[in-house]
């Protein structure tokens, strides 16, 4: 069965025997991640967050980034289940998009356990990106990508259709997931090495690991789409999603700039910058694009984290010794 089902030949309902093996190990890695936020104690981010630890550009990164993440999780549930999840026919990988949700909803999760446990302001946090124009401009760039299959009438038939829908699986799994997370997921983590926001941290590690395995799963998606519909990806499209790619990137640029004005823990804006340089040529070399930048990654330490040239063998490596259910006490 394809991967886009316009036919009725095909029950949706019979998932075996399996035809996308990467589409099922995807969702076998997902559950293998299993986590949930409340399983990491926040008393010492508390009293940090409560007394002086944090300079005034730390609190505002802290700040920023638990503002851009509340909302961006809550933009991609809805896009897998009310935009993708109609189109995406073949069983194995609406499975997968049906664990994603999940760990988009653990995800979510985790902002409302930070917002209770830091005492913010729901309207405050929540309203960042109202307030925070690089935030909107993020949000806006990758809702506008998925504009045309937003509409109820949208429907699979023609060339141009498989290529609208592409451009929605490029705006919310290489743009959002794979670029517009990565500069806040440096952050966070550059903190947690300074022993700051630690429980935050360790929140980012894990949410860092669930989206290394969305955005593997949205480019094998894509790239199988492809090949299914030969043709659709000609050279004038791909020089398309280069070019969002390569705005994605002005936009993640613009966003360190603005979130870390000043040099914090020993990490400067112009690192985020090239970090997200380095991050973008990964995901242009996914898709068969050619590269745009050449940059080294200026975070060595952050391949320890999540390996970018080995994302798909990630979830091998454990960010820590967790094991699922063991610190459950029921
Ligand atoms: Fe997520
Ligand atoms: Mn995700």
């Amino acid at each position: 069965m394809p991967i886009l089902n316009t036919d009725t030949e095909h029950d949706p309902n019979k998932i075996l025997p399996i035809e996308y093996d990467w589409a099922r190990e995807y969702y076998e890695a997902g559950v293998n991640n299993n986590w949930v936020p409340e399983e990491i104690p926040m008393q010492d981010d508390i009293s940090q967050w409560n007394g002086d630890a944090l300079s005034p550009a730390e609190r505002q990164l802290v700040e920023w980034n638990l503002g851009f993440f509340s909302t961006a999780e809550s933009l991609t549930a809805n896009n897998i289940v009310l935009a993708l999840y109609e189109y995406v026919t073949a069983p194995e990988c609406r499975q997968y998009l049906l664990r994603q949700a999940y760990e988009e909803a653990i995800h979510t999760d985790t902002f409302i356990y930070c917002c209770d446990s830091l005492g913010f302001d729901p309207e405050y946090l929540y309203g960042m990106y109202d307030r925070v124009p690089s935030i909107e401009e993020k949000d806006e760039f990758v809702v506008d990508l998925t504009r045309s299959i937003d509409r109820p009438e949208f429907t699979i038939d023609t060339d141009d259709d498989v290529r609208e829908f592409l451009r929605d699986l490029v705006g919310f799994y290489v743009v959002m997931e794979g670029i517009f997370f990565y500069a806040g997921f440096a952050m966070m983590l550059g903190l947690k090495r300074q022993n700051k926001m630690e429980g935050i941290g360790q929140q980012f590690e894990y949410i860092m690991r669930d989206e290394s395995l969305h955005v593997g799963f949205g480019v094998d998606l894509i790239n199988q789409i492809r090949t299914e519909n030969p043709g659709v990806w000609t050279d004038d499209f791909g020089d398309e999603i280069r070019e969002l790619i390569t705005d994605a990137v002005d936009l993640e640029q613009i966003y360190a700039y603005e979130a870390c004005p000043e040099d914090a823990f020993g990490m400067s804006a112009a690192q985020f910058a090239e970090y997200v340089e380095h991050v973008a040529d990964r995901r242009l070399d996914q898709l068969d694009l050619p590269t745009a930048y050449g940059t080294d990654n200026p975070f060595p330490w952050m391949s320890e984290q999540v390996d970018l040239n080995k994302e798909k063998n990630f979830f091998e490596t454990q960010v820590t010794e967790y094991q699922s259910g063991a610190s459950l006490d029921w």
